[in-house]
């Protein structure tokens, strides 16, 4: 992109085009007008990535401080979402224009990114060399995937089991921090690189933390937007495996995502997820479908090494493994993927 003089404006229409390749709906005039996509430099601004519905039915707007990157084209992708969303429930009644559920509203953009972040896909809108297609790429490409949503979940969840401890009463000021690594060390398998102690206080890091945020949101919809992207893929009669489909360009599977984002939560999520997907609950069935070929790579590798899996349950030195450095490298690079 940097290459090719991609500006953030670019970045955007590309965005805007991969949802009317779709059928879906445009941004409108409105949407280009008011948007702030690039770092003023007459003001500081708070960048971290937000879309938002002014609720008049036609001011929509994402204010975004865009870099020219690959992260920030698929941030830019799941911030699109949310505005598409926006879009589709216009017409209802304003106590209707939400999500589903929370998580749905999180998921729209990420299932883009599944499609936009394939090789085939980058090949086809020029951002890949062409004839990228062994069997290396296939497992570092499903690599980064699981980096950006399988590793979230530990992640995601040990966040939101500690502000519920909190908030419940059940861990008092005294012990925050205590039970913020206790939680990343049962549940992420990570320990502090240097001392801790109560005086300091790292949950305030995370701007969901310190902006009162749900984060159960993220966890959810990591598991729905594979369920929502699989119905999808059947809509357009994909064949192959799940992870190597792209639904640019299918009116059909835009036209089974559109009509379920229509409903806002005018109807209960489970209807809502039956109208998308046939199924009724949130179920892991399609994420474990996605990553398969990954799965059978890293048990395969993991045997080749003789690696232990998992880790100490007490506090102690945590066993080193191929997932202890994955989860690493996601804890570093989580803040910047969830948003
Ligand atoms: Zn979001």
């Amino acid at each position: 992109m940097v290459d090719q003089n991609y500006t953030a404006e670019e970045m955007f229409r590309l965005a805007d085009s991969f949802f009317t390749s779709m059928d879906l709906i445009a941004a409108p005039q409105e949407f280009w007008d008011e948007s702030m996509i690039v770092r003023p430099d007459d003001r500081d601004v708070v960048c971290h990535a937000t879309a938002w519905d002014f609720s008049n039915r036609k001011d929509f707007r994402i204010k975004m401080c865009t870099d020219v990157t690959m992260d920030d084209l698929l941030t830019i992708h799941h911030e699109m979402g949310h505005i598409q969303y926006y879009l589709q429930y216009v017409d209802q009644p304003i106590s209707f224009r939400s999500g589903a559920n929370i998580a749905f509203h999180e998921a729209v953009g990420e299932v883009m990114t599944l499609s936009v972040a394939t090789p085939d896909h980058l090949q086809k809108i020029g951002l890949l060399e062409q004839g990228v297609n062994d069997p290396e790429t296939e497992i570092n490409f499903l690599l980064k995937m699981s980096l950006s949503t399988i590793g979230t979940l530990p992640f995601s969840l040990a966040l939101e089991q500690w502000r519920w401890d909190v908030f419940s009463g059940e861990v008092n000021s005294a012990n925050w921090m205590k039970r913020w690594w206790d939680l990343k060390h049962e549940l992420v398998g990570v320990k502090a690189p240097v001392n801790r102690t109560e005086d300091d206080f790292d949950p305030g890091a995370m701007f969901h933390i310190v902006g009162d945020y749900s984060f159960m949101r993220y966890y959810m919809r990591t598991i729905i937007q594979f369920q929502f992207h699989k119905a999808m893929c059947d809509a357009k009669n994909h064949e192959g495996p799940l992870h190597t489909c792209d639904i640019y360009n299918s009116p059909q599977a835009g036209d089974k995502l559109g009509s379920m984002l229509q409903l806002g939560s005018s109807q209960p999520w489970p209807d809502a997820m039956e109208q998308i997907t046939g199924q009724r609950d949130i179920k892991a069935d399609a994420i474990m479908e996605y990553f398969s070929p990954l799965n059978t790579w890293l048990q395969e590798q993991n045997k080749l090494m003789d690696e232990q899996i998992g880790w100490e349950e007490a506090s102690g030195a945590a066993t080193r493994t191929v997932f202890y450095i994955i989860t690493l490298i996601t804890m570093a690079t989580v803040a910047l993927i969830l948003f």
